[in-house]
C-alpha cells in the first residue's frame, strides 16, 4: 500500500510512473477482495483519507491504465484527486462530480470525476473516473458545425454571440477590457458577381475576402461571417482612438482587386462600428447598433461610428421595440385606408394602406416613430408580412360585402429593410393566393432607398413582382438619390412626387418647377404620378393643370379606418360605373 501525503502530490509525473505498479500489488482491502472492485464497468479505486494523508486500498485495472495515461495525453491527475478527497474529508461532504481536463500531452482529455463516501466507514471514498473524451470530441465537432460558416470557417451569428460571452465573461473576472467593439463589413454589389459570374466566383469572392480578413485580425479578435456578403468582428478595445487604426487595418484588405476566373474585382466595402462596455451592453445590441451605422456607412462611403443618443432616447427606443414586438404578436395593429383620387375625374382610384397603433397606454404613436424601429429591429419583416396580408383580406372582405369587385387597388408601404430581410416576392404571393385576389389590385410602393445598397438584386425583386401581376409605385419622389439612368430600367408604374413639394407649390417657383420636371420625366419614362399631401384645393388645381394622374391628401380625405373606406369606395364606385 502508498500512502501519499500532500507534500508528495507536488509532482504529478513522478505518480504516474509508480502508480499503476502500486495498484496491481495493493493488497487486501478493507472493503474487501479486490474481485468487486475490478468488475466495476468504470475505471474506480478505494481510498482511504485521514487528516493530511491520502491511502489508496485498492483500485481496478481501468483506474490505473487511465492514471498512467498514454502517449498522447496525460493521466488523471491523481495530485487533483487527492487534493479533493482531503477537502471533502475535512468539510465532511459526501459526494463530489466535476469534469477534468488533464494538462496537455499532446491531446486534451476529458474525464469525468465522481468521488463518493462509500459505505459505513466515515473516511473510505470511491473515485470513480470515466474517459468523455471521444464522446466530447464528436459533440464538439458537431457545435462547432452548428457554429460555423462552412464556406469561411468564420463563426455564423450564433457561434459569434457565444463566443463573445465566453470572452465577456472572463474579462468580468479578468478585467482586461472594459470596452470593446463590433465592426460590420458589407460587400457591396456582391449579388452582381453573383449574377454576372456565376455562384461559385460569389463563394470565391467571400473566400477570398475571408482569408484577407483572417490575416488581418488578431488572436484576440472574434470574425464571423453574419450572412451572404455580411462580416463582422469582435475587438476588445485597450482604448477608444484605437478603432480608427483597426477598422483602416481591415479596409485595407479591400485594397487590392480580388482576381476570380481571370477578372480583377475591386471589392468595395462598407464598414461601420459600435462600441460596446463590457460590464453593461448585451453585445447583441451592440451588433445592432453596428447594423443602424452601417445605414450610413452606405450612404457616406466611410467608416461610420454609431453614435448614441442620449441614454433617454435609447431606452425609449428599446422599450418602444418590446411594445411594438408584443402589439405585433397580439394584433393590435391596425390599417387606415387614405383614398388616392384620379385628378382628371375626381373619381376615387384606390387607396394607400398606412399601419396605425394605437398603444393601450401611451396612445397613438405615429408610424413615423415605430417604422424606423422596426426597421433597425427586423420587426419590419412581420410588420411588412401583416400589411400585405391584412390588405389583400381586406380587398376580398370588401368585394365580398360589395357583391361585386369593385375598381379600386390599394398600396401597400414596402420598406427597403424588407427587401433584404424578407422574401417578400413570396410573401406578396402568399397574401395573394391566401386572400384569392388578382395581383393587379396591389400597389406596392417602395422608397429610392430600396436602390442604394444593390441595385440589381432590387431590380431582380421589382421584375418578380411586376409578374404576379401587381403595380410598383416609387414613394417619395424626389427626395432620395434620384439614379434616372437607373430609374428607366425599373418597371415602374407610378412615380409619387413627396409631399415637401407638393405642399409649397403656391409659394415656391422652385418647388413648381421640380414638381413640372419631374411630371415630364415621367411622362418620357411612360410612367403615371401621385402627388402626395395634396392639403387645398388650389393645390390640387395646380396639379390637375400640370397634368399629374393621381392626387391624396387631407383635401380629399385623411386615413379611414376600414368601414369608412368601404362606404368611401362604394359611394365612389357606382353600380353603372362597373
Ligand atoms: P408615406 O408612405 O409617405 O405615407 C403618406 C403619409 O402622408 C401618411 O402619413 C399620411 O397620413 C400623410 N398624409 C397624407 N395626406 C397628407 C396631407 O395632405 N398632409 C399631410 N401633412 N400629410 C398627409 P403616416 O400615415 O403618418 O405615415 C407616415 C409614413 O410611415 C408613411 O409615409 C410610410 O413611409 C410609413 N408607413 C406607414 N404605414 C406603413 C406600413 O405599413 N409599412 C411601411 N413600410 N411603412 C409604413
Ligand atoms: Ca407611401
Ligand atoms: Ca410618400
Amino acid at each position: 500500500m502508498k500512502t501519499w501525503s500532500l507534500e508528495n502530490f507536488q509532482n504529478p509525473a513522478s505518480e504516474i510512473e509508480f502508480f499503476p505498479a502500486k495498484v496491481a500489488r495493493s493488497g487486501q482491502s478493507p472493503a474487501g477482495s479486490a474481485k468487486w472492485i475490478e468488475s466495476l464497468p468504470v475505471a474506480a479505486a478505494l481510498f482511504r483519507v485521514a487528516k493530511d494523508c491520502v491511502t489508496k486500498l485498492n483500485s481496478n485495472s481501468r483506474f490505473g491504465e487511465l492514471a498512467i495515461g498514454n502517449t498522447r495525453a496525460s493521466g488523471l491527475d491523481l495530485g487533483h484527486v487527492a487534493t479533493r478527497l482531503l477537502a471533502m474529508h475535512r468539510e465532511g461532504q459526501d459526494g463530489h462530480f466535476e469534469f477534468l481536463k488533464s494538462s496537455d500531452l499532446v491531446e486534451r482529455r476529458d474525464i469525468e470525476l465522481s468521488i463518493a463516501r462509500f459505505g459505513h466507514a466515515a473516511d473510505e471514498y470511491l473515485v470513480s473516473a470515466v474517459d468523455r473524451t471521444e464522446e466530447y470530441k464528436s459533440r464538439e465537432n458537431l457545435r462547432r458545425e452548428m457554429l460555423c460558416d462552412s464556406l469561411t470557417g468564420f463563426f455564423n451569428r450564433v457561434g459569434f454571440q457565444e463566443e463573445i460571452e465566453d470572452c465577456l465573461n472572463t474579462q468580468i473576472k479578468g478585467d482586461v477590457f472594459s470596452e470593446y467593439a463590433i465592426l460590420l463589413f458589407d460587400l457591396a454589389r456582391f449579388s452582381r458577381v453573383n449574377e454576372s459570374m456565376g455562384a461559385m466566383s460569389g463563394d470565391e469572392l467571400i473566400i477570398t475576402v475571408a482569408k484577407r480578413l483572417r490575416t488581418r485580425t488578431r488572436s484576440d479578435e472574434i470574425l464571423c461571417r453574419l450572412g451572404g456578403n455580411e462580416f463582422a468582428l469582435f475587438v476588445p478595445l485597450k482604448a477608444r482612438e484605437h478603432l480608427d487604426s483597426i477598422a483602416e487595418r481591415l479596409i485595407d484588405a479591400f485594397a487590392d482587386p480580388c482576381r476570380l476566373s481571370g477578372f480583377d474585382i475591386q471589392v468595395e466595402c462598407a464598414v461601420s462600428a459600435a462600441i460596446g462596455e463590457v460590464a453593461n451592453d448585451d453585445p447583441m445590441d451592440v451588433l445592432r447598433l453596428a447594423q443602424i451605422a452601417m445605414k450610413r456607412a452606405k450612404k457616406s462611403a466611410k467608416f461610420e461610428l454609431y453614435v448614441p443618443g442620449s441614454v433617454e432616447t435609447e431606452q425609449r427606443r428599446f422599450s418602444l421595440e418590446t411594445d411594438l414586438r408584443k402589439a405585433l404578436e397580439n394584433e393590435q395593429l391596425q390599417l387606415h385606408f387614405q383614398p388616392l383620387i384620379d385628378l382628371s375625374t375626381g373619381m376615387l382610384s384606390g387607396f394607400e394602406a398606412l399601419a396605425r397603433w394605437q398603444h393601450e397606454e401611451k396612445g397613438f404613436i405615429s408610424p413615423v416613430d415605430f417604422i424606423p424601429v422596426a426597421e433597425e429591429s427586423g420587426l419590419i419583416v412581420p410588420l411588412g408580412r401583416w400589411a400585405l396580408e391584412e390588405t389583400a383580406r381586406t380587398i376580398a372582405k370588401w368585394d365580398k360585402r360589395a357583391g361585386r369587385q369593385l375598381p379600386t387597388k390599394i398600396s401597400v408601404n414596402l420598406s427597403a429593410v424588407q427587401l433584404v430581410r424578407d422574401d417578400v416576392v413570396q410573401t406578396v404571393e402568399r397574401a395573394i393566393s391566401q386572400s384569392g385576389i388578382s395581383g393587379n389590385r396591389l400597389t406596392l410602393e417602395l422608397t429610392e432607398s430600396a436602390f442604394i445598397n444593390d441595385p440589381d438584386a432590387a431590380k431582380n425583386i421589382l421584375h418578380a413582382l411586376k409578374e404576379l401581376d401587381t403595380h410598383l409605385a416609387m414613394d417619395d419622389f424626389g427626395t432620395g438619390y434620384s439614379n434616372l439612368a437607373y430609374l428607366q430600367q425599373l418597371p415602374i408604374d407610378v412615380l409619387k412626387i413627396d409631399r415637401s413639394f407638393v405642399t409649397d407649390i403656391m409659394q415656391s417657383n422652385d418647388k413648381r418647377a421640380i414638381v413640372r420636371t419631374v411630371l415630364s420625366l415621367a411622362e418620357a419614362l411612360g410612367m403615371q404620378t401621385t402627388a402626395e399631401g395634396i392639403e387645398t384645393l388650389e393645390v390640387s388645381a395646380v396639379l390637375k393643370e400640370l397634368g399629374c394622374s393621381f392626387g391624396q391628401g387631407y383635401y380629399y380625405a385623411r386615413p379611414l379606418t376600414p368601414e369608412d373606406a368601404f362606404q368611401f369606395a362604394v359611394k365612389s364606385s357606382p353600380l353603372t360605373i362597373n
